[in-house]
């Protein structure tokens, strides 16, 4: 009965959007830690380095954007969701305005997302 031979796939399995997102925040998390030495952007800590969001992750469209992404220790990272008042504009120093203004249009946009997009450009290093 364990042995039963299954059908051989004629297509290759379709990912979940559960896996695109182990995927997409694997390869999105090592370009962002890499682009940032690995080292925290705001202290220069190199100890629990983690990756951080400027917007958060549950927005689709900006979760996988490096320019929404920066390398924080765990305790700037704690500082960063504790102190929004003063993170904003630590944040908008570091990013500088332009991007700052481009990360709020495209979270009052809100466009659809593609994985396999997504997969190509971080794959690309854009
Ligand atoms: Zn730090």
């Amino acid at each position: 009965m364990a042995t039963a031979r299954r059908k051989p796939r004629l297509k290759p399995k379709k990912r979940s959007n559960r896996s695109w997102r182990v995927i997409l925040d694997a390869l999105c998390r090592s370009r962002v830690l890499e682009r940032d030495g690995h080292r925290c952007v705001r202290c220069g800590s190199d100890a629990w380095v983690q990756w951080s969001h400027v917007y958060t992750r549950r927005i689709l469209c900006l979760r996988w954007d490096t320019r929404n992404s920066k390398a924080l220790c765990a305790s700037c990272h704690r500082w960063w969701h504790d102190n929004p008042a003063e993170s904003g504009p630590w944040w908008v120093e570091w990013a500088g305005e332009d991007v700052a203004t481009e990360l709020a249009r495209i979270r009052a946009e809100l466009p659809h997302v593609e994985f396999e997009d997504i997969e190509r450009q971080l794959k690309a290093g854009d």
